[in-house]
C-alpha cells in the first residue's frame, strides 16, 4: 500500500466537515466557546461623558490661576455620585463634587482631583463642603472620559471564529449581551480499544496496562471545546466494537485509537468496512503511520493509531484541525494548517529522519532572541514520558533523512 502525504491525508478528513449550528449561551458560560456571529458596538462607550477621578468638576477657565499659593474658591452647588445625574448646570464661580464613573454635569469641562483641593483626606460621609479650595490649575478636558472614546456605535467589536477569554466577557459584558451567539459544541465520541486495556483504579494483572488514551485524547478534545461521549474500551471482538460503536449515536465524529495495525486482532477496520465506509491509509508521517478514516453508520470516524504518542500526535494533526473547522475558525484550512502556529527553531543537536514528516519531542529554550530546541529523548511511539518532558513538537519535512546541529526547522509548541 502506498503511503499518503499528510498535506493530502488531512485535506480528504476535512472535506466532509461542516461548522456546527449557532447556540445562544448565557455570557456567564461563554468563556473558551467560539464566537459564531460579530459582535458590533451597539452603543458609544463610554455612553456619556464621566469622571476619571474622584474631584470637583468646573470650568477650567475658572482655575487657570489656581496654585499652591493662590488658590481659587469656588461655590460647590451640586453632589454628583456614580449611578446618579447631575441636577445642576455649572456657571463660573461653581463647582461640583463628583465621583469617578458619575455623569459630568453641563457646563464643566475638567475635573479637579481631590488631592488638588482643600476637600482632600476626608472621611467617606463628610457632608458636601459650601465652597472648595482648587490648588492646581486642570487643563481643558482633564479627567473626563468622553462619550465614545473607547468605542464608536456600530464598531467592530469581537469576529466569528474567535475563541472567548475574560477580557471578551467582559467587553460583552460591557455592551449588554447577556446571551452570546457560539457554535455548539462538537460531540466527540470517543474509544479506546485492546483486550489488555484495564481501566485506572483497579490493580493489574499479568500482561494488561492502563488505558491511557481515553485520558489523553479525552483532555485534549476538552481543551478543544468538545463535549466527550465516553464509548468506553472495546475489547478485541468485532461484538465488543460494534456494541461500542453503537452508543456513538447523535455524535459529529467518533474517535477511536489502536486496533488500526496489521495485528491478528485489529477489528477496528473491519467491522467500519461492514457498517460504512472505510479509507484505510498508510501515512508518510512518523509516528502515526496508520489512519483510519471513513463513516461508522453515517457517522464520521476517525481511527489513530494505538501507541501513546501516536495517538497524541495523530490528534494534534488530524483530529483538532476538524475540531477548528467545526467550530468555524476558517483560517484553520489545511492550507493553513501545515503552517499555522509554527516558529523556526534552531536543533542544538543532529537530527536523524527516515525520510517521513516527522514529529519529534523536543524541549525548546529561548536565548538572545532566537528558540533552541532539543529532543527529549526515546522517540518511540510508546515513550510518553518524552512528551510529558517535551514543550514542542519539531517537524521534520518529509524526504529529510538527517539535520545538523544548527539546522534551522519548524516546531510547534505544545498548549
Ligand atoms: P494496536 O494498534 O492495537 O496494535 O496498539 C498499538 C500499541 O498501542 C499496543 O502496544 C497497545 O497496547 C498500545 N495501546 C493501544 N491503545 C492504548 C491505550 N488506550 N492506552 C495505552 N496503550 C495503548
Ligand atoms: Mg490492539
Amino acid at each position: 500500500m502506498t503511503l499518503i502525504y499528510v498535506h493530502d491525508a488531512l485535506e480528504r478528513i476535512l472535506a466532509p466537515f461542516q461548522p456546527l449550528p449557532s447556540v445562544l449561551v448565557p455570557l456567564r458560560d461563554s468563556v473558551g466557546r467560539v464566537l459564531a456571529e460579530d459582535i458590533r458596538a451597539t452603543t458609544d462607550l463610554p455612553l456619556f461623558d464621566n469622571s476619571s477621578m474622584d474631584g470637583f468638576a468646573l470650568l477650567a477657565s475658572d482655575a487657570t490661576q489656581a496654585g499652591e499659593a493662590t488658590p481659587i474658591t469656588l461655590q460647590v452647588v451640586d453632589d454628583i455620585p456614580a449611578g446618579k445625574m447631575p441636577t445642576k448646570e455649572i456657571h463660573n464661580g461653581q463647582a461640583a463634587r463628583i465621583m469617578t464613573g458619575a455623569p459630568l454635569p453641563p457646563g464643566a469641562d475638567a475635573v479637579v482631583p481631590v488631592e488638588e483641593t482643600d476637600f482632600n483626606d476626608r472621611a467617606p460621609g463628610t457632608p458636601l463642603p459650601e465652597n472648595v479650595k482648587i490648588f492646581k490649575a486642570p487643563r481643558l478636558g482633564a479627567n473626563i472620559r468622553k462619550r465614545g472614546n473607547d468605542i464608536r456605535n456600530g464598531a467592530g467589536i469581537l469576529f466569528a471564529g474567535q475563541r472567548l477569554r475574560a477580557q471578551d466577557l467582559g467587553m460583552l459584558a460591557m455592551l449588554g449581551v447577556a446571551q452570546v451567539p457560539v457554535y455548539r459544541k462538537p460531540r466527540i465520541a470517543l474509544l479506546s480499544s485492546g483486550d489488555e486495556l484495564t481501566p485506572i483504579g483497579t490493580p493489574l494483572t499479568d500482561g494488561k496496562i492502563y488505558d491511557v488514551n481515553s485520558y489523553t485524547l479525552g483532555a485534549m478534545l476538552e481543551s478543544a471545546g468538545c463535549e466527550i461521549i465516553s464509548l468506553g474500551v472495546a475489547a478485541d471482538t468485532p461484538k465488543s466494537v460494534k456494541a461500542a460503536l453503537d452508543k456513538a449515536k447523535d455524535t459529529d465524529l467518533i474517535l477511536s485509537s489502536a486496533g488500526v495495525s496489521m495485528g491478528s486482532f485489529d477489528f477496528i477496520k473491519a467491522v467500519i468496512e461492514e457498517e460504512g465506509i472505510l479509507n484505510f491509509w498508510r501515512i508518510n508521517m512518523r509516528p502515526g503511520k496508520p489512519l483510519t478514516f471513513g463513516n461508522y453508520k453515517e457517522i464520521p470516524f476517525i481511527g489513530l493509531a494505538g501507541n501513546p504518542v501516536s495517538a497524541f500526535i495523530g490528534f494534534m494533526v488530524f483530529v483538532r484541525p476538524v475540531i477548528e473547522k467545526m467550530l468555524g475558525r476558517s483560517e484553520h484550512s489545511s492550507e493553513n494548517r501545515q503552517t499555522r502556529d509554527r516558529v523556526r527553531v534552531k536543533l542544538l543537536e543532529p537530527i536523524q529522519s527516515d525520510g517521513r514528516e516527522s514529529y519529534l519531542r523536543a524541549f525548546i529554550d529561548r536565548k538572545d532572541n532566537q528558540l533552541y530546541a532539543q529532543l527529549t529523548g526515546h522517540q518511540g511511539s510508546g515513550n510518553l514520558f518524552s512528551m510529558v518532558q517535551a514543550n514542542a513538537l519539531l517537524i521534520i519535512p518529509v524526504g529529510v533523512k538527517s539535520l545538523k546541529k544548527g539546522a534551522q526547522v519548524d516546531a510547534w509548541f505544545l498548549d
